[in-house]
Formats: structure tokens, C-alpha cells, sequence
């Protein structure tokens, strides 16, 4: 194994670099469809709504970069709740469908409920209601579940890598332990949040062996488990790609256990590959985002916490959407923007990972998966 490097009083003190985008000088309405270089539709808008979280995951945030010392954002930084709810908006218009709410952990922004109520209204192109879901680590779940599904919440996925206590106090680092997290995935099922979907990280050598035991819990529940290949997003994580265990290998070891067949994808773009059980026990997903590149039909991009716009999980630059939310522009302009940025799109970084020289040019530059969202 190498030794990975980490500038830790950089990485402490970041400043992720960003551009303001060009108003394009001919303004056009939007018609409810754009594509990229690729021809890739946007389809799905990720909010990260805070960069803070009560967590330190090992594959996140560790302790020794995210400490007491840790510059996170200033609140004034933060995009208010109407300007993140007039970016949606037109995002929409774009043909957005599906808005998930991310972090840090979103449930520690405060009145987290009154923003999923602004979103909630907001119709698609076709008139039909957003898909309005939120990715959480559960802590304060059970307190939250009933006021975000009185507030429109669709549905909601939780994150919770093993199912052995001893072991998940490891991998979030903060002692925090498993039944508090069942205990926020029941409320949250008992109150219609559905189908809820659990998101393991899988790192080869640390949690791995809590793969069939986790598809042994969820089955017969209609909780969808979804593995998810530890990823190089950010710099502070120490990624190896032998600590990667690839998706064929989890869907091997619970095929094993349970018999699974392949299901057909919900619609293009989905990040997971779907599974079931051959005795009817529900289904597993596997995200496979380093064996197997899905960057062909990603019609994801993600606004971050402070109002930049990323086109990719593993960007390096940003746009600076909260310039032009801030900067007296018309709905009209700031749309143009937004198309003429997806339009310009190429991102694959997926496709380039193999390549040495592509990840190390990248390495010290990539925004933190905190500050992002997944
Ligand atoms: N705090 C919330 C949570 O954990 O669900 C939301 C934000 S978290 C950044 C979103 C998702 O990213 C989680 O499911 C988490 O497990 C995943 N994630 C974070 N770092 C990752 C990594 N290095 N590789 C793969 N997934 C990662
Ligand atoms: Fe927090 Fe989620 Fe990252 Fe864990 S994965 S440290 S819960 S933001
Ligand atoms: Fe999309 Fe970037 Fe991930 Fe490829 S690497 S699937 S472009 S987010």
C-alpha cells in the first residue's frame, strides 16, 4: 500500500476555487429540457443545505481534518431558504424531477421543515409534484420524520454501514449507536416515509463483513439496501482502491446467502443497479461508481451549501450561482446561465479514475463530499 499524503492546515482552511457564470447575451425561455456535450437531460438537482454534520465517518469526514479547528462555513454564507427555493424553481424548469436535500447532515439546519415545504410546491414541467426525498445519517429522525412528511417530504434514505454496533460506533466515529438509527428508520416508515432506502458505504477490510448481515436485516422489510463502492470524493479521506470492495463481489457474497436476480432500472440515469431476492424478500441496489463507471447517462449536478454550482461528485471549480442570486439578475437571466452551464457540460470523471495522471492532477482540489452532498 502508498502512503497518501494529507495536507491537513490546506485541507482545514479550504477555499474550493469557483467562477461566476456568463449571462448569455441572447435570453431564451426554458423549454423544460436541456442537454449536455453527452446529450445527458437534467433530471435530478442535489441541495446540500449545511456543510456541518454530528458525524465523523471515516470515509467522510475524519476526525483529523474535521476537528474543533475545521473552518466551516459562516452563516451568512449560506444560501437562504428563498434564494435556494428560487434556484429550484428554475432548475425545474429545466426539467428537473427530483430534488434530494443533502449535507452535512441536512437535519441540523434549522426549520430544515419549512424548506421542504417552499420545495413541495413547486410543480414539475409536466405538473406533476417534484420527487422531494433527503439523505440522513438518521440522528434526528425520529424526531423530524412526522413534521417532513406533514411538510411534503417524499421519502427519505438513511445511511447506516453496518449493523453490528460495535462496528458502526467505528465508521461514524462519534460512538453513536445502530438502534438509534432503526429507531429513526421506524418512525419514519410508521409515519409513511416510503420506501425508505438504507445507504451502506462499503470499505473492503473495515465494514465489509457486514454486508450479508445488513441484507439479512433489511430483507422482508421493504427497506431497500443500497452498497455503495467507497469513492475518492474530496481530499482528506485516504482512499485506496484496494479498500474498494466492487460491487460484483457484494452481489456475489449475498447471492450466496440469498439468491438474487437483476431488475431493470427504474429510469435512465438511476445510480443504482437493482436486485431482488428470488424467494420475493424486497430487492438490494449496488452503486458501482468505481468498477463501473455511470457517467454515460448522469443527469445529476449539485448546488452546494454557499450557492456554487458543481457539474460532478468529483469537481474541482464551481459556479457561483449566489453572485447572480445576490447580483439583481432577472429569473430570466439566471436560467440562461444555468442552461448555457449544463449545455457546456462534459464531466466523466468516473471513466477517467483508471487513469493515474487524471486523479493525481485532481487529488488535493476535489470538494469534500461534506460540503457537497452524495
Ligand atoms: N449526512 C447525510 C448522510 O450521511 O446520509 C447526508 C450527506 S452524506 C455526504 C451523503 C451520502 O454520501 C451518504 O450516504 C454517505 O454514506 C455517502 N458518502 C460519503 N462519503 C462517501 C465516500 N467516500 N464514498 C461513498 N459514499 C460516500
Ligand atoms: Fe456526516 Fe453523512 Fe459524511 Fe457521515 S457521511 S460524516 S453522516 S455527512
Ligand atoms: Fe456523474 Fe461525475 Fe459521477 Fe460521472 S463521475 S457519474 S459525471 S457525478
Amino acid at each position: 500500500m502508498t502512503d497518501t499524503v494529507i495536507p491537513i492546515f490546506d485541507l482545514r482552511d479550504h477555499r474550493y476555487r469557483s467562477m461566476t457564470p456568463a449571462i448569455p447575451a441572447r435570453l431564451t425561455p426554458p423549454t423544460g429540457l436541456v442537454t449536455d456535450t453527452r446529450g445527458r437531460m437534467l433530471h435530478d438537482l442535489r441541495i446540500s443545505v449545511t456543510d456541518r454534520c454530528n458525524f465523523r465517518c471515516v470515509y467522510c469526514m475524519p476526525k483529523e481534518v474535521f476537528d474543533k479547528d475545521y473552518t466551516f462555513l459562516p452563516h451568512s454564507a449560506l444560501l437562504s431558504f428563498e434564494e435556494i427555493e428560487r434556484a429550484a424553481r428554475l432548475f425545474v424548469a429545466h426539467g428537473v424531477e427530483k430534488i434530494r436535500l443533502t449535507g452535512g447532515e441536512p437535519l441540523l439546519r434549522k426549520n430544515i421543515e419549512r424548506l421542504v415545504e417552499m420545495l413541495a410546491r413547486i410543480e414539475t414541467v409536466s405538473g406533476k409534484p417534484l420527487d422531494l426525498t433527503l439523505t440522513t445519517n438518521a440522528s434526528l429522525l425520529a424526531r423530524k420524520a412526522r413534521a417532513l412528511r406533514d411538510a411534503g417530504l417524499t421519502r427519505v434514505s438513511v445511511s447506516l454501514d453496518a449493523i453490528d454496533d460495535a462496528t458502526f460506533r467505528r465508521m461514524n466515529d462519534v460512538d453513536f449507536a445502530v438502534r438509534d438509527v432503526l429507531d429513526g428508520i421506524e418512525t419514519a416508515q410508521s409515519v409513511g416515509l416510503a420506501p425508505i432506502k438504507v445507504n451502506m458505504v462499503v470499505k473492503r477490510g473495515t465494514n465489509d463483513a457486514e454486508v450479508v448481515p445488513m441484507a439479512r436485516h433489511f430483507r422482508n422489510t421493504g427497506i431497500i439496501v443500497r452498497f455503495i463502492e467507497f469513492m475518492d470524493v474530496g481530499a482528506s479521506n485516504h482512499w485506496q482502491m484496494d479498500e474498494v470492495l466492487p460491487s460484483n463481489e457484494v452481489v456475489r457474497r449475498i447471492d450466496d446467502a440469498f439468491p438474487l436476480e437483476m431488475i431493470t432500472a427504474n429510469y435512465t440515469g438511476e445510480t443504482a443497479e437493482r436486485w431482488r431476492y428470488r424467494d420475493g424478500g424486497g430487492e438490494i441496489g449496488v452503486i458501482s461508481s468505481v468498477s463501473h463507471a455511470f457517467c454515460g447517462d448522469c443527469s445529476r449536478t449539485r448546488l452546494s451549501t454557499e450557492g456554487k454550482l458543481y457539474q460532478c461528485l468529483f469537481a474541482t471549480e464551481g459556479y457561483d450561482l449566489r453572485a447572480l442570486l445576490r447580483g439583481g439578475h432577472s429569473d430570466l437571466e439566471i436560467s440562461n446561465a444555468i442552461a448555457q452551464i449544463w449545455r457546456d457540460r462534459t464531466d466523466n470523471y468516473s471513466e477517467q479514475r483508471g487513469d493515474p495522471a487524471v486523479r493525481l492532477a485532481r487529488a488535493e482540489q476535489k470538494i469534500e463530499m461534506s460540503y457537497i452532498g452524495g
